[in-house]
């Protein structure tokens, strides 16, 4: 395959690029200096030797921020570890810190479609359940929010988690709540204001 149609499939890959738009990423960077070209090969070479993922949260962080394999926010003995908060990616959290929450993440990598017959193929829903179970078993965990985007999607994805979680909170007495009113029909945590979230947090139920 020729480097420009070889380049604009790998620009498809990205969430939301389509062919059109693959086609124009390809031809601004023919347009550009040589040396832009090469700082973005090496950042994206960077990306997989200096970054890890926390083994608790899963979200990805710089590698010298590192606390035992742990994030800042899950290294961090200050932190409210009796509220676990359910996001779909490294990008609400984020939105999240800046409304004022301080207990614990748990980045559940996405969400599942409607019509799956898998649907803990598509996040990391054994991740999850472990990890509630550990939490919950060692009387750490008091209330799970599951903090799913107001689309069909994530409505979907919440209650299937909600039953997969019902026999584990029933028999660990802990408390799983969603995010109230404020976030509109259609939004996603990613781009809803951190005042927003704070309100969606308050009128959880
Ligand atoms: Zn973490």
């Amino acid at each position: 395959m020729n480097p420009l149609d070889r380049l604009t499939d790998l620009f498809e890959r990205f969430p939301g690029i389509g062919p059109r738009q693959a086609r124009r990423f390809v031809q601004f960077l023919l347009a550009e200096q040589a040396g832009f070209r090469s700082d973005l090969a090496e950042s994206i070479r960077h990306l997989g030797t200096e970054t890890a993922q926390c083994k608790k949260c899963f979200r990805w962080f710089v590698k010298n921020e590192e606390e035992r394999g742990l994030c800042t926010i899950c290294g961090n003995p200050k932190r409210e570890a009796a509220t676990l908060f359910v996001v779909e990616k490294d990008a609400d959290i984020e939105n999240v810190e800046h409304s004022g929450f301080r207990g614990l993440y748990f980045v559940l990598g996405g969400t599942i479609p409607l019509a799956s017959e898998q649907p803990e193929r598509h996040v990391r829903m054994h991740e999850l359940l472990r990890r509630i179970e550990t939490d919950a078993s060692a009387l750490e965990l008091n209330e799970l929010i599951l903090g799913l985007s107001a689309t069909s999607e994530g409505d979907h994805t919440r209650l299937i988690l909600q039953e997969k979680i019902r026999p584990i909170s029933e028999g660990l007495n802990f408390k799983v709540s969603s995010l109230g009113r404020g976030l509109s029909t259609g939004s996603e945590l990613e781009y809803a204001d951190p005042d927003t979230i704070a309100s969606a947090l308050s009128s959880r139920n």
